[in-house]
């Protein structure tokens, strides 16, 4: 007993040295993703990247835009004409072909990106940062946020753009896990949280129970955090899962609508752009018809580069304030692997500028548009600005931090929603 007493910062010494170096590894592993010198974290030689001009297979030249494809005459090729080979080519040169000097990342580490992590490991909790190998984590964890996942690590549906393991996940959802993560919450002092899930469409209540007691949780073990949760459609049973969400009251209610209705069977098979479009207007109308004291706050997230149109965008922006949506995310698809969809390409941060002006001129409360922009992306600040409408024209800006903490994202560890 008395050696245990007399001696306790032994063991502590132990786990303290052993959280970093599971933290360090945890980085070098980052920054090998991203392709950067673990040492000097500068981009690494590409000695080994395959340029898109060496991935033309018939003399023609494939600019590093990505988008642009052009024959050896310099006229632009008809991506519908490819043949599977140059198609693959394509798809495994644009994964290495170099990213957009726009698209600057702050690295891991730093604030409280360690304390963050700690935390989340200690409680074995799950975040869609990592999951979706977020390119945002170095600045959100090192603020001391993050967006937490719950209901596992696998999930039902199989978006080719999507990071996130899909399969059948075969087990019921954690009954200590809404307590967990209120807790962690609470130690972080977290005062805007988001919680998401993976699609659960073998549960018979799709998940959507969880959601509630998840609320529940962070509310009494919280009572000042706002909470947003960012919910999947519940297929199947929209009304009852969505009134199961609602009745639990959070702050702000997300359904991502994703990309454009034309895409939709293309690249997220088993969603609905009318389904979607469905779960915001009704969550609108239930925050009216439960008549609480404050409206919830809808939102949305829409992924850009994936092969739609800024025309198609924009109708999206239509559809959705219609529906009385307040808040709209905006960013661009970065790729996370050879097996998903490749980027189409880049949209610049003038074309996010002309979307967030747009968006704004439709009468949304806030519109945050920008290359790395992400539906949890600064969601407090977004939540700000569609109470206080003076702010969202500040926030519709893309996110902009002092040059000297950015490094050019190289090969992005990429993200999912
Ligand atoms: S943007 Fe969202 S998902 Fe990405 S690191 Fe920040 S909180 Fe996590």
């Amino acid at each position: 007993m008395s050696d245990v007493t007399e001696d306790p910062t032994g063991t502590d010494d132990v786990e303290r040295e052993r959280a970093p170096k599971t933290e360090g590894a945890r980085a070098v592993k980052l920054l090998e993703r991203m392709q950067l010198d673990p040492v000097t974290q500068e981009p690494r030689p590409r000695g080994h990247a395959i340029s898109l001009a060496s991935a033309s297979t018939d003399g023609s030249q494939l600019t590093p835009g990505i988008a642009e494809l052009t024959d050896a005459e310099g006229n632009p090729l008809d991506r519908g004409k490819l043949t599977r080979e140059q198609k693959q080519a394509i798809s495994a040169a644009s994964l290495r072909a170099p990213k957009p000097p726009w698209l600057k990342i702050k690295l891991p580490g730093g604030g409280r990106y360690a304390e963050t992590a700690a935390i989340v490991r200690e409680n074995n909790l799950v975040t869609i940062c990592e999951e979706g190998h977020c390119p945002n984590m170095g600045e959100c964890w090192g603020k001391g946020t993050a967006t937490f996942q719950i209901l596992g690590d696998t999930c039902t549906r199989a978006c080719r753009y999507c990071n996130v393991k899909t399969g059948i996940p075969g087990t019921e959802p954690d009954p200590l896990e809404p307590g967990k993560l209120a807790n962690a919450i609470h130690k972080m002092g977290i005062s805007h949280a988001v919680v998401t899930s993976v699609d659960r469409d073998e549960l018979p209540d799709r998940g959507a129970t969880q959601f509630a007691k998840t609320i529940h949780a962070i509310r009494r073990r919280s009572p000042g955090t706002s909470i947003e949760v960012l919910v999947p459609d519940f297929m199947g049973l929209e009304e009852e899962g969505l009134r199961i969400v609602m009745d639990a009251r959070p702050d702000v209610y997300a359904h991502n609508t994703e990309t454009v209705p034309r895409l939709y069977r293309r690249i997220r098979p088993k969603g609905d752009y009318q389904r979607a479009m469905w779960c915001l207007q009704r969550a609108k109308e239930m925050s009216r018809e439960l008549e609480f004291a404050e409206p919830v706050l809808t939102k949305t997230g829409l992924i850009a580069g994936m092969g739609e149109t800024i025309a198609e965008l924009k109708e999206v922006l239509v559809d959705l304030r219609e529906r009385g949506v307040d808040v709209v995310t905006i960013g661009q698809y970065l790729r996370p692997s050879e097996r998903h969809l490749p980027v189409d390409r880049y949209v610049t941060p003038e074309e996010f500028d002309d979307l967030a002006e747009y968006g704004m001129s439709l009468g949304f409360g806030s519109v945050f548009a920008g290359p790395l922009v992400r539906s949890s992306y600064k969601a407090e600040e977004q939540r700000r600005a569609a109470q206080d409408p003076t702010l969202g024209k500040m926030l519709s800006e893309p996110p902009r931090a002092p040059a000297e903490s950015l490094a050019t994202i190289g090969e992005v560890p990429e993200w999912k929603a």
